[in-house]
């Protein structure tokens, strides 16, 4: 009799609040990680983007021959007599929306390097990935040059053997200056590798493409897919910032050089947001 009576009562205040503490206690866990997957999958979406987007170009290349053989971003432009992408939307080669970061919501930028005296095409974004790969290629000609790490080499060896093998430095991309105290500078920016050591690779940029050190001065620093600006002012204007003793960085007994963090203060190096 009690049991049947029990049964007839369905859920009581507390089962009910068990409930719904179970399913916040869910929500809190998914939500993140669906979250997580979504950007992961735009990240991925964009990688693909930027691919088609540089074959469409060679397969332009094979319409307009002058394209195929030039090597500035700035002369692909005047041959077009328009804006690389909007001409490749115009006439068929891309859809509008491949275009676009689905990540940044931001036009690709074109950039054109030689490599190996072959042209070499990327549309480039605020993804890490387009610098990310600049670092790895870096890391890859790093462990070429020392045998994984064995062999010791002066950085200026890394340096030279970029502008080798590429034809010259990255381009820090305009989505990426125009953050910066540098936008208003006319000068482009490159990226040149340091290694902290064997498994750390960085990038300074600096307005020097030549295979010099630029006397490690940096107006931007890549780290672990984060950009640092020099605060240093010169005649008015933002100025770069010596780097040359960052390898000193995690020496226990020089408190400024204690950690990556404590050394881009004592530098006067800020998070570009
Ligand atoms: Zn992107």
């Amino acid at each position: 009799m009690l049991q049947k009576k029990k049964k007839n009562q369905g859920f009581t205040l507390v089962e009910l609040i068990v409930v719904i503490v179970i399913i916040l206690i869910l929500a809190a866990v998914a939500v993140p990680s669906i979250t997580r997957y979504v950007q992961k999958s735009k990240i991925a979406k964009c990688a693909n983007q930027r691919h088609e987007l540089a074959t469409q170009f060679q397969i332009m290349g094979t319409d307009v021959p002058e394209l195929a053989v030039c090597t500035l971003e700035k002369d692909a432009e005047m041959i077009l007599g328009k804006d690389v992408l909007d001409y490749m939307v115009e006439k068929g080669y891309c859809s509008q929306d491949i275009t676009v970061c689905p990540v940044y919501n931001e036009k690709y930028e074109l950039d054109i390097s030689v490599e190996n005296g072959q042209q070499h095409v990327e549309f480039i974004c605020q993804c890490v990935d387009s610098v990310k790969g600049y670092v790895s290629t870096c890391s890859k000609y790093y462990n070429e040059l020392t045998h994984n790490g064995k062999d010791y080499i002066i950085r200026d060896k890394l340096i030279e053997k970029v502008m080798e093998e590429k034809g010259g430095f990255m381009k820090v991309s305009g989505v990426i200056k125009n953050k910066t105290s540098f936008a208003s500078n006319k000068e482009e920016l490159y990226w040149k590798p340091y290694f902290l050591s064997k498994d750390k690779m960085i990038l300074f940029a600096t307005a020097d493409n030549t295979a010099s050190n630029s006397q490690w001065k940096a107006n931007l620093l890549y780290i672990d897919g984060e950009v640092y600006q020099s605060t240093a002012i010169d005649k008015g204007k933002a100025a770069p910032t010596v780097i040359a003793d960052i390898y000193n960085v995690n020496k226990k007994d020089e408190p400024q050089y204690a950690s990556m963090e404590a050394y881009l203060k004592a530098k006067g190096f800020e998070k570009v947001s």
